[in-house]
């Protein structure tokens, strides 16, 4: 089955680099599905998750924005910031929901109250992307005995 590259960047670190069977992005429009040989694309990214499909495993990660650039069978996400679900702290990621929340209820000024809506948006898609692996553990049950 034919493959392609998805490398997922932020200004730190090397998030993901792997060769994935299939991609679904946060576009900037709505979400965006991205198979081996798409032709060439170059979007803007809101939160949300990211689910990539590998040797018939679906994994999840967070963004928070960047860009998505399709070239040569090569999918590159440059991320604002961007974290696979096992690294997602999720009291945290619960904290920065509580806070974000409390902000917009409270009501500032239209520049904070953006800066609250973003983070909240943040927060929920790392809350979202992380909750997906647990389900998915749970649901294998015992580890497989080899036959
Ligand atoms: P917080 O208020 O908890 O810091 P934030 O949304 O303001 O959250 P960001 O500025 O988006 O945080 O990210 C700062 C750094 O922390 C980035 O490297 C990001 O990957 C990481 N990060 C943020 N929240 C989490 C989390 N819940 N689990 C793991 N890493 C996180």
């Amino acid at each position: 089955m034919a493959t392609m590259r998805l490398e997922i960047v932020t200004a730190e670190r090397m998030v993901y680099s792997e060769e994935v069977d299939m991609l679904v992005a946060p576009g900037i429009d709505g979400q965006l599905g991205i198979l081996p040989n798409h032709a060439p694309l170059l979007t803007a990214l809101q939160p949300g998750e990211i689910r990539v499909d590998k040797e018939g495993e679906e994994n999840y990660m967070a963004v928070s924005g960047g860009f998505l650039e399709v070239l040569a069978n090569r999918v590159t996400i440059l991320a604002d910031t961007a974290e696979r679900a096992e690294e997602i702290d999720i009291e945290r990621a619960e904290a920065a929901v509580r806070r974000a929340e409390e902000r917009i209820a409270v009501g500032t000024s239209d520049a904070d109250l953006q800066r609250a809506v973003f983070s909240l948006r943040r927060s929920q898609a790392r809350l979202l992307a992380a909750r997906r692996r647990r389900p998915r553990r749970d649901r294998g049950g015992a580890p497989q005995q080899p036959s």
